[in-house]
């Protein structure tokens, strides 16, 4: 467990992993799509009862833990916070061996790991770093980004949830919203306004704040699709010790940034692959259908491949920069972009092709389960920064175009 990059191989590394995968799961048996067979759901964001989702996210930490304690929880993390000190191609060679097992979803834990750990590791002070990164890489707890306000989203620099010091403790009042996966997290990471008379971007502060304080009062939001996968969070006089600040007192617009980074990291360099599975299964449809004889349905589905295939490489590019360390900036715009594109492209498609089918659920495998994608997609326009704001970003860093009025006051 305590090895570091030149205590083990990668052969060794690879062989370890594949012994403890082979101890502790069962291999994935080749997937074949044959139509007809299996669940006929396809969606963006799952449906879940809330006992579904309590069953999701436990049987999510059990599996984080039997991964972490053999060591292969947080391989890249730095030694001192329970992290096994490994280069990244390390984490790639476990993430391979992995993928040909079937394991336990780790969705519910997405967002902690991938946006708020990153941020605790690079602006927590040492009590909050000792206190949640193990807990989080190790499936203890799970961590959810309080950034969005009612009548806050893209201009997230107006945030208007107040902290005001006490003592040794800030005070929290406010409301959140949109927050994903705030009924089953333990921690989250809470932008403020600390400073109501600096400009609005400069008197932020960011926070880690316990979701089971008194105070903090969470609340399903029902999206169109049927499921309640985010929430309304309400703050009221809610106690943050002093040490939970993360970053300096009105430096929260930079923690905030640090987040928002490893989140486009984490749609946009995904993006890629983003729809590819249920354009296979539209292909899939289309052939059950006899709709691949239709020269327009033909025109339409040639588009998306070609797209989805533009949209692969973009994000090869993307990882082959962090793969050589540097910072990709508007290849993850333009993936989360081509992501979303992708998946309109390929909901617009299933819509056309089943025709009234996907509006009423006559008991037909493979058709009206297509409702949850299409009614799905909008809210990927609109997660993780929306299409106008990518294209904002890609029209003033990439093209030079003119700047938009920041609106900093
Ligand atoms: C599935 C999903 C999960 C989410 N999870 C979380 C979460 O866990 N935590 C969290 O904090 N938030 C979350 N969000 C919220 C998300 O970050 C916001 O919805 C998003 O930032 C947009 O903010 P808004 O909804 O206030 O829309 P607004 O910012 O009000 O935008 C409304 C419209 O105006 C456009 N617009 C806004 N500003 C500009 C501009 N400068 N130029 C051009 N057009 C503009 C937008 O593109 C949009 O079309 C989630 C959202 C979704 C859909």
């Amino acid at each position: 467990m305590a090895d570091t990059a030149q205590a083990i191989t990668e052969d060794e590394f690879r062989a370890e992993a594949l012994a403890f995968l082979e101890a502790n799961a069962k291999p994935k048996p080749e997937e074949k799509l044959v139509f007809g067979e299996g669940s006929d759901e396809v969606s963006v964001l799952p449906e879940r009862t809330p006992e579904q989702d309590a069953r999701e996210v436990k049987a999510a930490k059990v599996w984080a833990q039997q991964v972490f304690d053999a060591g292969f929880g947080w391989i890249t993390g730095p030694t001192e916070y329970g992290g096994r000190g490994l280069p990244a191609s390390y984490q790639r060679i476990y993430q391979s061996v992995e993928s040909k097992f079937n394991t336990a979803s780790q969705s519910p834990r997405m967002i902690g790991l991938g946006m708020i750990a990153p941020t605790i590791l690079a602006h927590g002070t040492e009590p909050v770093k000792q206190a949640y990164l193990q807990k989080l890489w190790r499936g203890e707890i799970i961590a959810c980004q309080l950034f969005s306000e009612p009548s806050n989203g893209s201009d997230l620099a107006g945030v208007q949830t107040r902290a005001i010091l006490d003592g040794d403790e800030w005070i929290l009042n406010g409301q959140k919203v949109w927050t994903s996966g705030a009924h089953y997290s333990d921690i989250g990471e809470i932008i403020c306004r600390t400073d109501p008379d600096l400009p609005k971007h400069q008197g932020l502060s960011a926070f880690v704040v316990n979701m089971k304080a008194p105070g903090v009062e969470v609340r399903p939001l029902r999206q169109m699709t049927g499921g309640a996968s985010f929430n309304e969070v309400f703050f009221t006089d809610v106690r943050v010790p002093a040490d939970h600040l993360l970053g300096d007192v009105n430096s929260g617009w930079t923690v905030a940034l640090t987040t928002l980074m490893n989140e486009r990291a984490a749609i946009g360099g995904g993006g890629a692959a983003g729809g590819s599975g249920a354009s296979n299964r539209l292909l899939d449809l289309m052939r059950h259908l006899g709709a691949t004889t239709n020269p327009l349905i033909r025109q339409e589905y040639a588009n998306l491949y070609i797209n989805l295939q533009v949209a692969r490489w973009n994000s090869e590019r993307a990882m082959s920069k962090i793969r050589a360390g540097q910072l990709p900036g508007p290849e993850l715009s333009i993936g989360k972009l081509s992501l979303t594109e992708n998946m309109r492209r390929t909901a617009e498609l299933a819509a056309h092709v089943l025709g009234p089918r996907i509006t009423a659920d006559s008991g037909e495998w493979g058709t009206y389960g297509w409702s949850q994608f299409v009614l799905g997609v909008p809210g990927m326009r609109v997660a993780g920064g929306t299409d106008e704001v990518m294209r904002n970003i890609l029209a003033e860093r990439v093209l030079g175009l003119p700047k938009e009025p920041s609106g900093k006051s």
